[in-house]
């Protein structure tokens, strides 16, 4: 069950990108041109699902980011619809590891990481954690 609050503020945290109706990718971040048709692509936004894997990370120790509790996760993820993001993925890092379902959650609005990693107030956790 999700909080009542959640779901009314969901729409803000979707992933968005793009899809090319020539060629059927879709890209994240959102892009204005198609990098494999160019010119002749036909670009309209999409919004990604919230479920994906992981498929590498890295445990962050050490940053200049002293807003982020350490140690914690950067993961790149495959969404099931295609494009891969990178993350943070909230976790243990003894639980991480390739390959795991990942899903989508709110992330407290004013947190986003300084690196630039860090995209729109999303993060991941593992898809069976509550
Ligand atoms: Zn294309």
């Amino acid at each position: 069950m999700l909080p009542r609050f959640w779901r009314k503020i969901k729409y803000r945290y979707d992933l968005v990108g793009s899809y090319c109706e020539n060629c059927g990718r879709s890209f994240y971040p959102p892009r204005n041109v198609c990098p494999n048709c160019r010119r002749k692509s036909n670009i309209r936004e999409i919004r990604f699902g919230d479920c994906g894997k992981v498929i590498s990370y890295s445990v962050v120790h050490d940053s200049e980011n002293t807003r982020m509790r350490k140690p914690y996760i950067v993961a790149m993820i495959k969404l099931d619809d295609g494009p891969v993001i990178t993350s943070q993925l909230v976790c243990s890092p003894d639980e991480v590891q390739t390959g795991m379902r990942v899903r989508k959650v709110f992330r407290k609005y004013g947190e986003e990481g300084e690196s630039g990693i860090i995209y729109y107030g999303t993060k991941f956790v593992p898809a069976d954690s509550e």
